[in-house]
């Protein structure tokens, strides 16, 4: 027996919509006897794309987070539901159309915000890794196999040659909100972080100055980069509401220091040596 997960590689999503239509056209006005209800054409987001926007003109960064239910080995979604949320064999988390219906408290037990409420089937709702498909002997949901980037990788966490357990074995994929401890089977890598980025200008003939040194100083950090050709540097993934000192040197110039906290991600515009 299987059992399931998924890791979401966020440096490679481009927004592009199609997993959540591939979603919409597996699930969208047809049921699955023994797995779902039909899902609504509007108003629900089995797959959701949540886009991110950091920093500030004219350094802006634009993410996208795909975020299906995390199948949590310990499910919020099912405490007091008498079985209308329940976990299978393989880890996937199940809503029982006929078991939860009636029980639209569950909508709000999720913190994730997965599950939506349908008037119609008077029943919540929410990914299912297309269960009815893995069952059928399909290898991937719907939403894996529409993704052109392989932003989505799926497959048996039992497996070490599995896409998703060497996704893991890289170490780089984390829980989206780890504060909740829920054991959820979703990770994700390259989730967006605060940076920090500036223009270094030397005042004298208001050129770019290229290959400059900055250097990034916080509790836990200490980073050092050089200004590119157009005399731009950047610091990524940086905690967040820390204080950092950044300090700008040059030969012949006169050092420039800066105190920022990463409240957000920033852009510090031109400093001029
Ligand atoms: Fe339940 Fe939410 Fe976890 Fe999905 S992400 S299993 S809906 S608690
Ligand atoms: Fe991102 Fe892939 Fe979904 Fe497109 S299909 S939005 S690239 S996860």
């Amino acid at each position: 027996m299987a059992r399931y997960g998924m890791v979401v590689d966020v440096t490679r999503c481009n927004g592009c919509y199609n997993c959540f239509l591939a979603c919409k056209d597996e699930h969208c006005e047809q049921a699955h006897p023994g797995y779902t209800a039909p899902q609504p054409m509007t108003g629900q987001a089995w797959m959701k794309i949540v886009p991110k926007e950091r920093g500030q003109f004219p350094k802006v960064k634009q993410d996208y987070i795909a975020m299906p239910c995390m199948h949590c080995d310990a499910p919020a979604c099912a405490s007091g539901t008498n079985g209308g949320v329940y976990k299978r064999a393989d880890g996937i988390v199940m809503i029982d159309p006929q078991r939860a219906a009636g029980q639209q408290e569950i909508v709000t037990k999720c913190p994730y915000r997965v599950i939506y409420w349908n008037e119609q089937e008077n029943v919540g709702q929410k990914c299912t890794f297309c269960a009815h498909l893995l069952d059928a002997g399909w290898k991937e949901p719907r939403c894996v196999e529409a993704c052109p980037t392989g932003t989505l990788i799926f497959g048996d966490l039992d497996d070490p040659e599995s896409p998703v357990s060497k996704a893991l074995a890289s170490g780089r994929a984390e829980v989206l909100h780890p504060e909740y401890g829920l054991g959820e089977k979703v990770r994700f890598i390259g989730l967006p972080k605060n940076f920090v980025a500036g223009s270094v200008v030397f005042g004298d003939t208001d050129e770019c100055a290229t290959g400059v040194t900055v250097t990034l100083v916080g509790e836990d950090h200490t980073k050092t980069t050089q200004t590119d050709a157009f005399g731009d540097f950047e610091f990524e993934d940086l905690p967040a509401n820390k204080w950092f000192k950044i300090t700008v040197s040059a030969p012949s110039c006169d050092t420039q220091e800066l105190e920022v906290r990463t409240t957000s991600s920033l852009y510090l515009g031109d400093i001029v040596l």
